[in-house]
């Protein structure tokens, strides 16, 4: 092990495990995925016998600084010992973590000036994400080991624990589940198996605030709930292609209804690696004008982990999405890791309270008053406050009583597809 003890400021070994114990008690209580990686800078030793310790020392630390600026709001970095690091990600999800990993990737390999000399070093990343009831610390040491195999493979590159060469049978059964659903997503795209589906919002007079497109998806006479299918579209990619599908059927269905004499809003779910693209706009203007809809009658739903960090495209997106009259409503708000100092950043029109807290209500005092100050931020901030999932009377009356402006719920409306919402329509009295 080298020296390079001189690079202080980062949480150390054992902080780090302690962390890590923390926060596999929160994944476990919450539910929610609990992501490790694990960096190790390639050829550390060669910089280490050129430019002895006090290089190296330099070296680590700009390292250091790099993730840790890269990472920030999205992960705890610690110095390992020598140079390795680790970042603990709680909330991200496989597909998130490998973005970061390949955010990390990118500001390491930036040129870093050492005297005279001009280095490009790599590192080596191992990933693992938390397993239900997994020990803390075999999670680490998988973290650790998936790294080694980065390194084995000849360095320079992520590995995720369970990708190695002997997968375990459970890395199996899931790898083939997936490539399943993948399959039958392209069979959907290719032969009209996907759908939109629409919920009405309704504000406290029965009027409509929106109506929500939700993707259903069939193949060979299964249907595929979107809670399976998304994650894999959004880990192979094919996310962007059904996102694009979708602004455009849900665009139409907006200039249909309003042919139809209802001016009312269509709100279209957009993922987070459709909103990374810096060619989004691009898709939703050209969504716009084939359906030749005005902009005002599409509200694009974000959902609230996409906000942990706003990048320079993501934040262009929005711009131009608001720049041309599109609404953003900010989705499954209060689960997320959404950054209050960012929210105040995000040009969003609408608050969609997530129904957990919903489910609550309205025997759970304490739910009803983290409900009663989401209101009152969504109102501080000039937004539309919704509530999601409503199924009961007793939910419904409280969420008036504490301020919502509408809901959206099974006790007005499942789901339907369009000839059932025409007929829902035509059914009520009110306007
Ligand atoms: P979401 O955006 O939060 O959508 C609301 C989900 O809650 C829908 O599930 C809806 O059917 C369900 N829901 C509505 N009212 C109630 C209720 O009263 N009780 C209960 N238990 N559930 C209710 P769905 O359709 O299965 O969609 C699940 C998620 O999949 C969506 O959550 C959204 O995140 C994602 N999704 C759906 N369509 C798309 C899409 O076109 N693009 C993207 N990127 N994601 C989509
Ligand atoms: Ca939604
Ligand atoms: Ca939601």
């Amino acid at each position: 092990m080298v020296g390079n003890d001189s690079v202080t400021g980062f949480l150390d070994r054992n902080g780090c495990l302690q962390l890590v114990v923390k926060l596999a008690a929160w994944a476990k209580s919450t539910g929610k995925p609990l992501a490790a990686l694990w960096v190790d800078l390639d050829r550390f030793r060669q910089i280490n016998e050129s430019f002895g310790h006090l290089g190296g020392d330099q070296v680590i630390l700009q390292m250091a600084e790099r993730i840790r600026d890269r990472v920030h709001g999205r992960a705890e970095l610690s110095r390992m010992g020598g140079d390795e690091f680790v970042c603990i990600a709680p909330g991200l999800n496989r597909h998130q973590v490998d973005e970061l990993a390949h955010e990390i990737q990118r500001v390491i390999e930036l040129p870093l000036h050492l005297g005279e000399m001009q280095l490009h070093p790599t590192a080596s990343i191992g990933i693992a994400i938390l397993e239900n009831g997994e020990d803390p610390f075999a999670f680490i040491e998988r973290t650790d080991r998936a790294m080694m195999e980065a390194k084995r493979q000849g360095g320079n590159r992520i590995v995720f624990s369970g990708d190695e060469p002997i997968p375990g049978r459970l890395g199996i059964l899931l790898a083939r589940e997936e490539l399943a659903i993948e399959n039958k997503l392209h069979t959907a795209l290719e032969s009209g198996g996907l759908r939109l589906h629409y919920q009405p919002i309704l504000r406290a007079d029965g009027s409509i605030e929106a109506i929500e497109a939700l993707m259903r998806c069939a193949a060979d006479d299964e249907e595929i709930p979107p809670a399976r299918f998304i994650p894999v579209a959004e880990k192979t990619g094919l996310v962007i292609r059904l996102g694009e599908w979708s602004l455009l059927q849900g665009a139409s269905h907006a200039r249909r209804l309003q042919l139809a004499g209802l001016r009312c809003k269509v709100a279209i779910n957009v993922s987070r690696a459709q909103l990374v693209d810096p060619k989004f706009s691009q898709a939703l203007h050209g969504a716009l004008i084939c359906a030749n809809v005005s902009p005002d009658l599409i509200e694009l739903e974000l959902t609230e982990s996409l906000f942990m960090d706003i990048s320079d495209d993501v934040q262009n997106n929005l711009r131009n999405a608001r720049a041309c009259g599109v609404g953003l409503a900010i989705d499954d708000f209060g689960t997320g890791y959404s950054c209050l100092a960012n929210l105040k950043d995000i040009p969003a029109t609408k608050l969609k309270l997530d129904r957990a807290f919903v489910k609550m209500l309205p025997q759970d005092q304490r739910a009803l008053s983290v409900v009663r100050a989401m209101i009152q931020l969504g109102r501080e901030l000039g937004m539309t406050v919704i509530a999601e999932g409503v199924e009961t009377r007793e939910q419904l009356e409280t969420l008036w009583d504490a301020g919502v402006d509408a809901v959206q719920g099974y006790y007005h409306a499942r789901p339907m597809d369009e000839e059932a919402l025409q007929a829902w329509l035509a059914a009520r009295e009110v306007p």
